[in-house]
């Protein structure tokens, strides 16, 4: 018998739910919320008519609302036959760094658990991860995800092919990341600056002063919101020297402050 909870996740159970999941399942369908904030409320609605198997915030918390033996109401009829994930945020936005590396790692479980094919999918009749617009009509002739999410899936499948081991605890999410400085660029920075941007409540993509471009560029602004983020008195951390470097310190109070936002455990 395969799982029929993702270990991670808070198990919800809501009303909205029938039927059993044809076997093997094909997939994974990631949506769109078109919103924020938890969808317990609005999935145990039995006017709503509509549910997810899981629900992953922008800060990497899962919850789990159907049983992924049971089928859940996000896809019509492609139902039967895929495990669907709602993600907070909206199409024009892209997933924060968590929610990727959360995707990859429900997806390699998905792998274990069910057998999906490492693979990616434009058809209802594939396999690995697909769209919920794949569906066309028959799905309910929705765009969702949009396509920077739809555009995500290669990244989050070779994550979840790489041989990276995710860590035990999710907030040493950091763990052996390299220091990085005023003058760094690279991947390592653009995730610092989206993880800075959601610390500091600055995620949202457009028509905020303070939020850092996440381009990949160490420049004087992020400095500065590193120097602010050691200088910030955390529960686990307390203050640390605000130098402004993102060492493996700066980086390990990061991803705790990060997963600590929340988070009920
Ligand atoms: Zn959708």
């Amino acid at each position: 018998m395969a799982a029929t909870l993702y270990p991670p996740a808070r198990y919800r159970p809501v009303r909205n739910t029938s039927g059993p999941m044809v076997q093997p399942t094909r997939g994974l369908i990631p949506h769109v919320q078109v919103g924020t904030g938890s969808l317990f409320g609005w999935f145990d609605n039995s006017a709503s008519q509509v549910s997810s198997h899981l629900w992953l915030s922008r800060t990497g918390e899962l919850e789990q609302y159907v049983p992924c033996d049971q089928r859940a109401w996000a896809q019509a009829a492609g139902n039967p036959y895929w495990i669907s994930c709602e993600c907070e945020g909206y199409p024009a936005e892209d997933y924060t760094p968590i929610q990727v590396t959360r995707l990859a790692e429900l997806f390699r479980w998905g792998m274990q658990e069910f057998g999906w094919k490492a693979e990616i999918t434009d058809s209802p009749n594939g396999y690995g991860i697909g769209t919920h617009r794949m569906g066309g009509a028959s799905w309910g002739g929705h765009d969702c995800p949009g396509d920077i999410r739809a555009n995500r899936r290669g990244d989050i499948l070779s994550l979840a092919t790489s041989q990276r081991t995710f860590a035990a605890d999710p907030r040493d999410r950091y763990a052996g990341r390299p220091t990085v400085r005023e003058g760094s660029t690279g991947p390592d920075v653009t995730e610092l600056q989206n993880a800075l941007n959601i610390v500091f409540g600055h995620e949202a993509p457009t028509g905020d002063p303070n939020r850092l471009t996440p381009d990949g560029t160490y420049g004087p602004r992020t400095t500065a919101r590193v120097a602010s983020l050691q200088r910030y008195a955390s529960p686990w951390f307390g203050r640390i020297p605000d130098d402004g470097i993102c060492g493996s310190t700066t980086w390990r109070k990061l991803g705790w402050i990060l997963t600590g936002l929340n988070r009920t455990i």
